[in-house]
């Protein structure tokens, strides 16, 4: 499969039917989706891994790393409205067998995994509402892909957050982020944001990755 097919797929997927401003639903756009996926795949961590999708929403990202081989996939997402819609997006695929719902609070996951993949809310409604986010990868992942704003702020924010967590970013790429007009605040009809995509590794005492 090429990376522009894998954004195909994952742009044509069902999205959030009835999405909650308080819960930043947003799904990860085909292109943005798939340059994730498409590092953690180059990089041998996709392919044949156990996965968790932390804030899974309609399963974009999950879905995708199945397509890509992985072994099993973790889709934990606490509105099980979108839940139930990452559930018919991974059956409409054949890829049933791949995913597990989690019905729940990221906070409370607690399974260790090889690799996390996650598009966490940007903290436009609640200020830092990523942070639970991290410190649930960092816990149960030695490697994390995931998604945050391209603003100086928040990069000064995950740099030294990564740093306090004993792990470091080993990639960032900046791209082009498409939201539709979905909440009442949105004037425009596509809000055209830039998003880093950045690749977290943990660091051994020595500081060298383990
Ligand atoms: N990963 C999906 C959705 C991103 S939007 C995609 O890439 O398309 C962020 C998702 O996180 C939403 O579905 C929201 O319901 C979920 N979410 C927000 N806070 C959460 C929490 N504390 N625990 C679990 N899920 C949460």
């Amino acid at each position: 499969m090429k990376k522009k097919h894998l954004a195909m797929i994952l742009s044509k997927l069902r999205g959030f039917e009835n999405p909650k401003a308080e819960l930043e639903q947003y799904r990860t756009p085909g292109n943005v989706a798939a340059e994730m996926l498409w590092l953690a795949h180059s990089m041998g961590e996709i392919e044949g891994k156990t996965i968790a999708d932390l804030g899974a929403g309609t399963g974009v990202l999950g879905i995708g790393a199945c397509l890509l081989g992985a072994d099993k996939v973790y889709a934990v997402e606490r509105d099980i409205e979108a839940l139930e819609i990452a559930g018919e997006n991974a059956k409409s695929l054949g890829l049933e067998g791949c995913m597990e719902f989690i019905e729940s609070d990221v906070s409370e996951f607690s399974i260790k995994v090889d690799t996390v993949v996650m598009n966490p809310p940007f903290g436009a409604q609640k200020p830092r509402a990523d942070r639970p986010f991290l410190v649930k990868a960092f816990e149960v992942s030695d490697v994390v892909y995931s998604i945050h704003l391209a603003k100086e702020e928040v990069r000064r924010f995950i740099e030294a957050f990564v740093r306090d967590n004993g792990f470091k970013i080993t990639h960032r790429k900046t791209v082009d982020f498409e939201i539709p007009a979905q909440f009442f605040f949105h004037r425009k009809k596509l809000e055209r944001i830039k998003v880093d995509v950045y690749r977290f590794e943990r660091l051994t005492v020595d500081g060298t990755p383990v």
